[in-house]
């Protein structure tokens, strides 16, 4: 397979996402992808015109200006009141259908991220089309109850003839800001449970990746109201106004963009939701079975070519076990092929940054077993397996993103645990091993947000499960009910049917007051057996004093 691309214009058009520079190469033409939004005719977007699968021409997309970004932020907000005015019911009553629209689009959908973003079209049929039906069906099944609000119960001596209550209210607009490397599912682990807990959501896809954005939009398209969920296409620039104008911004991307964007939303002061990078490690211990883990490493380092924030980029491997299963991991790699059973590097930018790490600890004294890195210009990175002892390399520091598989002998588990847990990041982490109470064990150890054993990275998909990180992977959470706890407020409010004219602490303060609220704290446990016994006495004669205004 011919796979290459014009490197040079990918990376100036990823260098004009970050500069809101422009260029003759990616001038859009008369956009022929859905759109959700107006944007300027003519103006110059930051988007890639080629397939990184074969340099085939994309279709054109249309930028939005950052200026146009306020008054599309208006008109969501003036939506999004009718919106959040409907039952939960009723919300997921209007987006029950896109379950069924994504499957009737399955093929459409997978063909449009193989050639968008280079993916084999079974890893873009698995991981970007069903789980996301699965979505659409657990938050519009599950969203009623998970909105239910809760009564809190007051001491009625305290707190005579109150009742409290705990609603959980949608936050308003989310700006939901996204990668390139899943372009449909993670965007849509937003916008449904925001949409369905009553938000309007202003959403910026990637400028890799714009094409996918308007297709998730278009899902949508004729079952909300109008403007209650704003498509706005274009790099940083555009992110940034997102930002500017969201009452939550759900950010999913790399480290230095999450800094920049909790930095802006600090001074806003609303809140943030970071899904930041990964360094994801793989512990294989020595009772390990041989198969099984070396087939799941392999697919859990290589799956849409390691561009993956959960992608395994270390494996920690008991020495005891290496023998057996490094020669397997090898020989398994050498099976696949890059571009048909691996994606291929969806930009220039990106291949750099693998042949610069794998260069880096190539001279630092790696062993390359399989793979290595393509030739100049092509992006068909082939999967790779190193093997190394340091570990002061970018290759097991910093993301790679990229098919590369190192490999580091340990002496047990204490030792992987100490070396997974150096690292800034904190995504997941997979064990491997026959002992799997004793996975549970390490599993408390580990400071990473999810743990799997004997498989990795696929929760994601899942929409019940919590996915989120420590560190530089970010504090935010998608899928389950915690990630509605972002997405909504607690609004508490209480109800008083007290008839009495005063409560106890309000004005006027006497001595009789004074008197209450010692005797209450040496009841409460501030004296001993006696001292509480004379206290209850105090306050059977003070209380009703009280209550005649004393
Ligand atoms: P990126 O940070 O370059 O871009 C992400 C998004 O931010 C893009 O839409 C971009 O246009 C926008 N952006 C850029 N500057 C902005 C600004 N100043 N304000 C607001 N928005 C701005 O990341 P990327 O290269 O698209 O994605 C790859 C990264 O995403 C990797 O680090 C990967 O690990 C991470 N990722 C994390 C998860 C997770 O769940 N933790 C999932 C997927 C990807």
């Amino acid at each position: 397979m011919d796979v290459q691309q014009d490197g040079q214009a990918a990376e100036a058009q990823a260098d004009a996402a970050e500069t809101n520079d422009t260029n003759e190469a990616s001038a859009p033409q008369a956009t022929s992808a859905p759109r959700a939004t107006p944007a300027t005719d003519g103006a110059n977007g930051p988007f890639p015109t080629q397939s990184p699968l074969d340099g085939s021409a994309l279709p054109a997309v249309t930028a939005t200006s950052p200026s146009e970004v306020p008054a599309l932020a208006r008109k969501a907000r003036e939506a999004q009141k009718a919106w959040a005015a409907k039952t939960a019911r009723e919300r997921a009553s209007v987006i029950a259908p896109v379950k069924q629209r994504i499957l009737a689009r399955a093929e459409e959908i997978a063909d449009l991220v193989h050639r968008e973003c280079g993916k084999p079209v079974e890893e873009a049929a698995l991981a970007e089309v069903l789980p996301n039906a699965d979505l659409v069906e657990y938050w519009t099944d599950a969203i009623e109850e998970l909105l239910e609000g809760t009564t809190v119960e007051l001491d009625p001596l305290s707190y005579p003839g109150k009742i409290g209550r705990i609603h959980k209210a949608p936050r308003g607009l989310v700006g939901l800001v996204t990668p390139w490397n899943y372009p449909v599912a993670i965007p849509l682990r937003t916008i449904v449970p925001a949409l369905l807990a009553g938000n309007a959501v202003l959403f910026k896809p990637s400028e890799i990746t714009p094409r996918a954005g308007a297709l998730v939009a278009s899902l949508f398209e004729g079952l909300l109201p109008d403007g209650l969920l704003a498509l706005v296409q274009g790099g940083g620039d555009v992110g940034a106004a997102v930002v500017d104008e969201a009452d939550i911004v759900v950010f999913t991307g790399s480290v230095a963009t999450g800094r920049r964007v909790a930095m802006r939303c600090a001074e806003r002061l609303i809140p943030c939701s970071l899904e930041l990078g990964g360094k994801d490690a793989a512990i294989v211990l020595a009772d390990a079975p041989i198969e099984r883990t070396a087939n799941g490493i392999v697919w859990g380092a290589f799956t849409n070519a390691g561009q993956n924030c959960a992608s395994i980029e270390r494996v920690y491997v008991d020495r005891k076990i290496a023998d057996k299963l490094v020669p397997r991991l090898v020989e398994l790699t050498k099976k696949l092929e890059p571009g048909r059973d691996t994606a291929v590097l969806t930009t220039s930018r990106q291949c750099d940054i693998v042949r610069r790490h794998l260069a880096e600890a190539e001279a630092a004294g790696a062993e390359v077993l399989a793979g290595g890195a393509p030739e100049a210009g092509s992006l068909a990175f082939a999967p790779t397996v190193v093997k190394l002892d340091r570990e002061d390399t970018p290759l097991l520091r910093e993301e790679t993103f990229g098919p590369i598989l190192p490999i580091v002998l340990v002496d047990g588990a204490e030792d992987a645990i100490t070396r997974v847990n150096a690292s800034t990041f904190g995504l997941t982490t997979s064990v491997w091993t026959r002992r799997v109470g004793a996975a549970h064990e390490l599993a408390r150890r580990l400071k990473t947000g999810v743990v799997t054993i004997n498989n990795h990275g696929f929760t994601a998909a899942v929409a019940a499960a919590p996915w989120t990180g420590t560190g530089e992977s970010g504090y935010g959470i998608t899928n389950s009910p915690h990630a509605l706890g972002e997405l909504t407020r607690p609004q508490f409010v209480l109800e008083d049917r007290n008839k009495a004219a005063r409560e106890l602490w309000w004005y006027p303060y006497t001595p009789v007051l004074r008197k209450i609220a010692f005797a209450m704290a040496r009841v409460r446990g501030g004296a001993g057996l006696f001292g509480r016994i004379a206290a209850v006495f105090e306050l059977v004669s003070a209380l009703p004093k009280r209550l005649l205004g004393g």
